[in-house]
């Protein structure tokens, strides 16, 4: 029954545990599980963001290369045929020409060494103005550049469009200042084309110089046009890092918005393009997805906690249930010892039982002081009854203190005789009216008739059941004056028959 109950304690804990394990491997797998499709979905954004800005990137070099040729056409023709009205008018018609092809271009222009525009193929031109103080005149006119150079975005003189200029100087033989010729990109060609392209609401893409001057931005360009960006990580990776082409999440320093970059530089001119998606934009698939994922967990373990609950619940009860059973099952055998005991016999044996022998002996004692009569009392004590029980069980033992008491009974011959159990595996004889000599004989042979039954008791060196047995005869009153002497007698006799070897019997001395 005890056992029973610790059992269900085990059991209750195993749920809880296996219950915690399971729960545990679910938000495991599940974090794992959402991880691991972040970072695909990341590694996927930023593989669409790195070749778009390649793409974009080869876009601008061959805007800027179409441009380039055509202005070192009109450079080489203007140093081979001069400034004259003529020559100017040939340039004119040529750029013309490509001007009409090349779209990107808004026009083709040729500046004096004042600034001042001599010919231009920029449709309904302002041709009042000087360029002197433009950083591109200043930069050709000082021969700061080696090649083309790349201004940044203004906002022509010629034509209030927002350009980014490409200039090229003029010399004479004598390498002397002559003007510039240049070609304007329009802005808003760049922002159109690029606003085509699905980055969502926050992805941007930035025509940028590799000195951080910002060309174009696909967004609110025009605010941002020539800012200076070249304390941001891109560029810096690019400067000072060497990095030609890569990825990056950041917070934009214009306007704080987190996004995934690609980047991609040019070999050919100083230019960069980098194209981004709003994070928050571009991972809210992914971030549906790990919602879904995580409800469908909680759901999971919602189920999986509220079995184990359920579980534990009923083990819990069954758990009472066995204990209360337990109690009334203790209540019952208290019960039936009671009732025992009141009936004046031994469950067990069926002799009578101690209260009942220390009565009986009380009224043999009294009459047979009265009729002057011998009374004997026969004490048995099972040998070696321990190691019995210890090795074939109690139960085993049980059944042998039946057989010990049935042998027992069958030598009660007299209807005064009275058989009991004394205690334990002791028990008792009672014989009115018996001298020594025949209480001697009647142990004997209980003695004798028990060892017959030759029952295997390994534990005793006679490897047989046994009994030892102490006998004590008086008359009562005039021996002894108590019934307890009587008794304590036979006990010295039993003990004695134990000291000397047991499976023997022994008679107490007389005190009188
Ligand atoms: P000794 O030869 O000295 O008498 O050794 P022993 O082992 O018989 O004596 P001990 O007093 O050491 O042990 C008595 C044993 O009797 C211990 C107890 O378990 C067993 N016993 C007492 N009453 C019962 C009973 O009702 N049924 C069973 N099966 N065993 C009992
Ligand atoms: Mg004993
Ligand atoms: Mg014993």
């Amino acid at each position: 029954m005890k056992s029973q109950n610790s059992k269900i304690t085990h059991l209750r804990r195993l749920v809880a545990i296996m219950t915690s394990v399971v729960g545990l491997a679910v938000v495991l797998l599940t974090y794992l599980q959402v991880e691991w499709d972040r970072r695909e979905s990341l590694r996927q954004h930023v593989a669409d963001m790195e070749n778009l800005s390649t793409a974009l990137t080869r876009q601008a070099e061959s805007t800027i290369r179409d441009a380039h040729a055509v202005l070192l056409g009109m450079q080489r023709k203007l140093q081979v045929s001069g400034y004259a009205p003529e020559s100017l008018n040939e340039v004119l018609e040529v750029a013309r020409a490509q001007s009409s092809v090349l779209t990107d271009v808004q026009g083709f222009t040729v500046l004096s060494a004042e600034g001042r525009p001599l010919i231009t193929t920029v449709p309904n031109p302002i041709t009042t103005y000087s360029a002197q103080d433009r950083e591109y005149f200043l930069i050709q006119r000082n021969n700061q550049a080696s090649g083309l150079y790349i201004g940044p975005p203004v906002q022509s003189r010629m034509s209030g469009e927002w350009v980014i200029s490409l200039t090229l100087r003029l010399s004479d033989a004598n390498g002397e200042f002559r003007g510039v010729v240049m070609a304007t990109l329009l802005v808003q060609h760049f922002v159109d084309f690029y606003q085509t392209i699905d980055l969502g609401s926050q992805g941007v893409i930035g025509l940028v110089k590799r000195d951080g001057t910002l060309l174009v931005r696909s967004l609110e360009s025009v605010q941002n046009a020539g800012l200076n960006m070249s304390k941001s990580p891109v560029l810096r990776a690019v400067n000072e890092q060497g990095v030609t082409r890569g990825n990056m999440v950041l917070t934009a320093m214009i306007d704080g918005v987190k996004r995934i970059y690609g980047f991609d530089t040019s070999d050919e001119y100083p230019i960069l393009v980098a194209a981004s998606r709003g994070e928050e934009e571009a991972m809210a698939a992914w971030r549906d997805r790990s919602l879904q994922n995580w409800s469908l967990a909680a759901g999971v373990l919602v189920i999986l906690f509220s079995m184990g609950w359920l579980i534990g619940r009923a083990l819990g009860r069954q758990g009472r249930m066995e204990a209360r059973l337990q109690s009334m099952h203790r209540d019952l055998a208290l019960a039936n010892h009671a009732l025992e005991i009141m009936a004046g016999e031994d469950a067990l044996t069926g002799l009578a039982n101690r209260r009942r022998l220390d009565e009986t002996l009380r009224v043999a004692f009294q009459s047979a002081a009265a009729q002057g009569q011998p009374l004997s009392f026969v004490l048995l004590d099972v040998d070696y009854f321990k190691r019995f029980n210890d090795q074939y069980g109690h139960p085993a033992g049980d059944e042998v203190l039946k057989e010990v008491a049935a042998v027992l009974k069958r030598h009660a011959k007299r209807s005064a005789d009275t058989t009991a159990r004394y205690g334990g595996e002791e028990l008792a004889l009672v014989l009115p009216g018996a001298e020594s000599t025949s209480a001697m004989a009647v142990a004997e042979r209980i003695r004798a008739d028990v060892e017959a039954l030759a029952i295997v008791n390994e534990g005793s060196p006679y490897a047989r059941l046994t009994l030892s047995v102490g006998v004590a005869t008086c008359v009562p009153g005039r021996d002894m004056p108590e019934p307890a002497d009587l008794v304590a007698a036979a006990d010295v006799a039993l003990y004695v028959a134990k000291g000397e070897g047991r499976n023997r019997v022994i008679l107490g001395k007389n005190p009188a």
